[in-house]
């Protein structure tokens, strides 16, 4: 279907091909200058380390038309050095990070007739991937490298406004128990899958991951960082070295302190403690916030005070102004919002 003709809050959260992407190979020990393509599909042996190993990882960020039409992309720069972590420690090559940023650009200007309007509430999804493509069969970091980037306009997470979810605590855990839950990658989405499906059979939207370690402090869901806001209006988040670090959880802190004057703090969260917050939310990018509702357990049922009717007070200032900031309504911090056209 051609842009023009699509029924902009009713796409969904799915892939839909478009015609432009940016494919660099990583040959010979360097990346290449890289190229547009048509071709959206992929052809690599059938021994290549993504496949035998998982050496993939990948990012995701929105591209989005502001209220004076400009097209725009959300802090590139924080997906670019975090791909470069995620790379690091899959034993991939770095895709030089003001490359990435400037085939961010150039794929969404490539793409630009599946920006969605102003006011639909629908985004264009940029998803950078990197991916081993050469051969491999004893236990060790492949040679060749392919690095991607694919645009999909997707649809409001929220039709009619955000209702709040309902977790369970997890008897899985999302990642290994250190080093690699910040590792932003397929291999951990794909153990999370198991335990998606469980919850969702169970009748919850997400898992509560506690840490692996010692199942005793908050970590977070498949996709997205908690925030919780306590009785005295401060916002808290879990520290902790094995989350993946949110780009929207770090702007949010940002706002929070220095736009908003609220108190902030990052510390280990026990369990134990949630049932004092009065606002409990998810964020990411796909959702901005999500609120949370309930929280079930083996002991018990937390229920937030906020309720399952709406996003709570705080949070809902918080959303309004990182959206304000994203949407060009409100000014924000310099670097934050860049311009693609
Ligand atoms: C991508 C991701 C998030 C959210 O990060 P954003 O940069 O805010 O989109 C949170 N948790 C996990 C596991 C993720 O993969």
């Amino acid at each position: 279907m051609s842009a023009p003709e699509m029924d902009w809050p009713n796409i969904g959260f799915q892939y839909r091909e478009t015609p432009v992407r940016f494919v660099s190979d990583y040959i010979d020990g360097k990346w290449d200058e890289g190229r547009f393509s048509t071709d959206s599909n992929v052809v690599i042996n059938e021994s290549a380390g993504v496949l035998q190993y998982a050496q993939t990882c990948f990012e995701g960020l929105k591209a989005y038309r502001t209220e004076k039409g400009e097209i725009v992309c959300f802090r590139p720069d924080l997906n670019a050095s975090r791909m470069a972590e995620s790379a690091k420690r899959l034993c991939m090559p770095v895709f030089p990070e003001d490359r990435f940023v400037e085939a961010v650009k150039a794929v969404v200007a490539a793409n630009e007739e599946f920006v969605p309007p102003y006011g639909s509430g629908a985004t264009l999804y940029v998803r950078p991937v990197m991916f081993a493509t050469s051969p491999v069969l004893g236990v060790k970091p492949a040679v060749n490298y392919q690095f991607r980037i694919f645009v999909s306009p997707v649809g409001p997470y929220f039709k009619g406004g955000a209702r709040p979810v309902s977790l369970m605590v997890s008897d899985f855990d999302r990642a290994a128990p250190r080093g690699t839950g910040h590792v932003k990658a397929g291999l951990n989405y794909a153990m999370s899958l198991f335990a998606i499906e469980h919850a969702h059979a169970l009748g919850f939207n997400e898992n509560m991951y506690l840490d692996a370690a010692t199942r005793t402090h908050v970590e977070e869901t498949g996709g997205a960082n908690f925030i919780f806001v306590t009785k005295d209006g401060a916002l808290v988040t879990p520290k902790s070295s094995t989350i993946l670090p949110s780009i929207t959880r770090r702007s949010l802190l940002y706002v929070a302190e220095h736009i908003l004057g609220m108190k902030v703090e990052e510390r280990e969260i026990p369990f134990e403690d949630v049932k004092e917050f009065v606002e409990a939310g998810l964020c990411g990018t796909a959702a901005v916030i999500s609120p949370v509702g309930k929280i079930t357990y083996d002991g018990g049922v937390i229920e937030i005070p906020s309720g399952m009717e709406k996003m709570g007070p705080v949070l809902q200032k918080l959303y309004d102004t990182l959206t304000g900031i994203q949407m060009g309504r409100i000014e924000g911090p310099e670097g934050w919002v860049v311009r693609i056209k």
